[in-house]
């Protein structure tokens, strides 16, 4: 854990696994996301009782994703989220039973088998202030990396937790995102007022990366486009992804995913 701010604390996760975060108010603390490593949530409230010792109010889930919220089991406490995010859990349900079927590894599986999917209990539909404790908490719904996309922003300090709208040092995940919602969602970011952007993924980064992983969608959807006005399939592109001319970032084997999913949205 990294303390970011006065009041924010910041868990960058190696090799691009997701990250997590918490902020530490007057009587008590907000968490943000966790992990779909039990293990590696368990290692985050540790931490937490060692060297905060207040009691967690809330979760925030800034979207669906397992590698976000396979961890909420273990949390005694409301947990916010959209109020587009129910039904994404109902995918999570199909996730976890078709990771069980699949997975050889068994330390993989015994962490799998103690997964119990557990939904948000609090919904925000656009935007709200948690409540009047310090530093204040404004959770706005920009959807775009997934339909239930939440930041989580603390004004107070100019921090802001981005969930996947960021993915900072890799290539985004865009299976299911809708990139022109994205954009519009980097916009806002670009201009909410924040000086320190905490990513799902990768480092603690600025106002210049909210532009880099702008121009990195533009450019996506471009090249995506030319390719597919020349009359190359999905699969083809998929197969030879360094014809997208995207730029060199770590997890590459992402963007043939991304290729099948946006092709036809493009
Ligand atoms: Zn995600």
């Amino acid at each position: 854990m990294l303390k970011v701010t006065r009041s924010i604390y910041f868990n960058k996760r190696e090799e691009g696994a997701s990250n997590s975060g918490f902020i530490v108010r007057e009587n008590d603390v907000v968490f943000v996301d966790n992990s779909d490593w039990l293990g590696k949530t368990k290692v985050d409230l540790d931490y937490l009782s060692a060297h905060i010792g207040k009691p967690i109010k809330f979760l925030v889930n800034t979207h669906f994703h397992p590698d976000h919220t396979f961890g909420n089991q273990l949390f005694n406490c409301d947990i916010i989220a959209s109020d587009k995010a129910p039904e994404l859990f109902k995918l999570n349900e199909m996730e976890l039973l078709k990771w069980l079927r699949e997975e050889n590894d068994p330390e993989v599986l015994q962490n799998l088998r103690a997964i119990k999917i557990t939904y948000p209990t609090k919904l925000v539909k656009d935007r709200t202030t948690l409540d009047d404790s310090h530093p204040l908490i404004k959770l706005i719904h920009l959807g775009g990396h997934t339909p239930d996309s939440l930041v989580v922003f603390v004004p107070e300090e100019n921090a802001i937790f981005t969930g996947d709208l960021i993915f900072q040092g890799s290539h985004p995940f865009m299976v299911g995102s809708n990139i022109n919602e994205w954009l519009s969602a980097l916009k806002w970011l670009k201009s909410c007022g924040a000086t320190l952007f905490l990513p799902g993924h990768g480092e603690p980064c600025s106002r210049k990366d909210v532009e880099f992983m702008y121009s990195y969608l533009i450019k996506f959807k471009k090249s995506l486009a030319v390719l597919k006005a020349k009359g190359m399939t999905a699969e083809e592109i998929a197969r030879k992804p360094e014809m997208l001319q995207l730029p060199q970032l770590d997890k590459p084997q992402r963007i043939a995913r991304n290729v099948l999913f946006q092709y036809e949205k493009v």
